[in-house]
């Protein structure tokens, strides 16, 4: 029977990257899904790479450090299906003109003459152009990065590990790793709390012409190759408490019959920032973005948590145990949370999680399973049986 050396759950823009990244180490690759490839999150996504301006800090740092790296990555690996063309960032009530001027990133200011000038569509609106923006279409970057890799459309509901393997319906491999996006994780990781945030787009067709992206508190896309343009995406957080993930947002009655007025937000949203003639909606696509509270995606291995709080309980009081000290589920890894910027983080995530699971490369202390599982214990919370 074929053993793969890595077995990925999930084939969204986390899966499909780390398949990607363990393929070129010459690692035998499967990955499943149940809803096909792209069939969660990522077939929803706009698929927008924007940068995130504002004063220097940790977190957009790392966003536009992962965005340099993803540009550079999807331009060598599909140079025909990538925009970069840049985005017109237009003042909002987050981002206002302080906070867009006040930026450590550089930038063009368009007055709305100028942006008249480029296209007579353009509103009354001023913006802040940002040359290192993209748009994608990511079933064909999802299905391009699984050259290579077996994949199969199968729910998995178990997995056993025995005699240091995990066995998967019939399938056998060495290591796992779960990128399920929203989707109930197979193990309990009470640490990494996944909290959904659902969004429609739509992909439309029309007559006028769009030089770049433009972001308000939507966006809109250039035209891409085939003529079309994405606008997206709403934003709904999804608080029912405890409600299981196990269906795509499609099938899933917590939203069935709301995608008209949806739309509807959509393309008024659009329509504020410039005129799109002939206007035809051609299709709508919806998904759940996985979030966690520290808004940093999660990458690693999967700590047993009750295992490891029994052996050392005085985590809980804050006491420092050494990383490798941790007990681990045996070649079990995660990513996940990636968020509203799932195809900006998975390359660069991918390329952390690969290094680390080959040649041992530390994971940088913000993206770490470590740092929500020591967060969790110390928390108050808990009480250890
Ligand atoms: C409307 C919308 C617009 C967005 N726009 C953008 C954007 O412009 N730019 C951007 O960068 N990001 C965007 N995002 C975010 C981005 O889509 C996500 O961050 C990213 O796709 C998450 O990828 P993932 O692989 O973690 O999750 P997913 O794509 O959800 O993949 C997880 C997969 O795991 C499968 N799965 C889970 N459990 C099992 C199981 N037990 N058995 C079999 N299969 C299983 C699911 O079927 C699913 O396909 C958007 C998201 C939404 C919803």
């Amino acid at each position: 029977m074929k053993i793969y050396d890595y077995l990925i759950i999930g084939a969204g823009s986390a899966g499909c990257n780390i398949a990607h990244f363990l393929k070129r180490n010459k690692n035998k690759i499967a990955v499943i899904d149940r809803e096909g490839i792209a069939g969660g999150a990522s077939g929803a996504a706009g698929a927008f790479l924007s940068p995130l301006p504002g004063k220097k800090n940790l977190y957009n740092s790392f966003v536009n450090d992962a965005l340099n790296f993803s540009l550079d990555f999807y331009e060598k690996l599909v140079p025909n299906e990538i925009e970069k063309k840049g985005v017109l960032r237009v003042p909002s009530t987050n981002f206002n003109n302080i906070k867009l001027q006040n930026n450590y990133m550089k930038y063009e200011y368009f007055d709305t003459k100028k942006l008249q000038n480029i296209s007579k569509n353009f509103k009354d609106i001023d913006g802040y152009f940002y040359e290192n923006a993209a748009v994608l279409e990511p079933l064909k970057i999802c299905k391009k990065l699984l050259d290579g890799c077996d994949f199969y459309q199968k729910d998995i509901s178990k997995l056993i590990f025995k005699d240091g393997v995990y066995e998967v319906g019939k399938l056998r491999a060495k290591n796992i790793i779960l990128a399920q996006g929203v989707n109930t994780s197979l193990i309990n990781i009470p640490y990494i709390k996944i909290s959904p945030i659902f969004g429609l787009r739509v992909d439309v067709k029309t007559t006028t012409k769009i030089p770049f992206n433009i972001h308000k508190s939507i966006s809109i896309s250039t035209n891409k190759n085939d003529g079309t343009l994405s606008i997206g995406a709403t934003q709904q957080r999804h608080d029912a408490a405890d409600m299981k993930c196990e269906t795509t947002c499609d099938k899933c009655t917590f939203y069935i019959n709301t995608d008209e007025a949806q739309i509807k937000t959509l393309l008024d949203q659009a329509n504020e920032l410039i005129e799109l003639e002939n206007l035809e909606v051609i299709k709508v696509y919806k998904g759940a973005r996985a979030t966690i509270k520290s808004y940093f995606p999660t990458i690693g291995k999967v700590i047993n948590d009750e295992a490891s709080l029994k052996k050392y309980p005085t985590i809980k009081n804050g006491t420092k145990i050494p990383l490798e000290s941790l007990i681990y589920y045996k070649n079990l890894y995660v990513i996940n949370a990636l968020g509203s910027r799932g195809f900006v983080f998975a390359p660069y995530l991918a390329k952390i999680l690969c290094e680390n699971i080959i040649n041992n490369i530390h994971i940088p202390k913000e993206l770490s399973t470590q740092k929500l599982f020591f967060k969790m214990a110390r928390s108050k919370k808990i009480t250890i049986i």
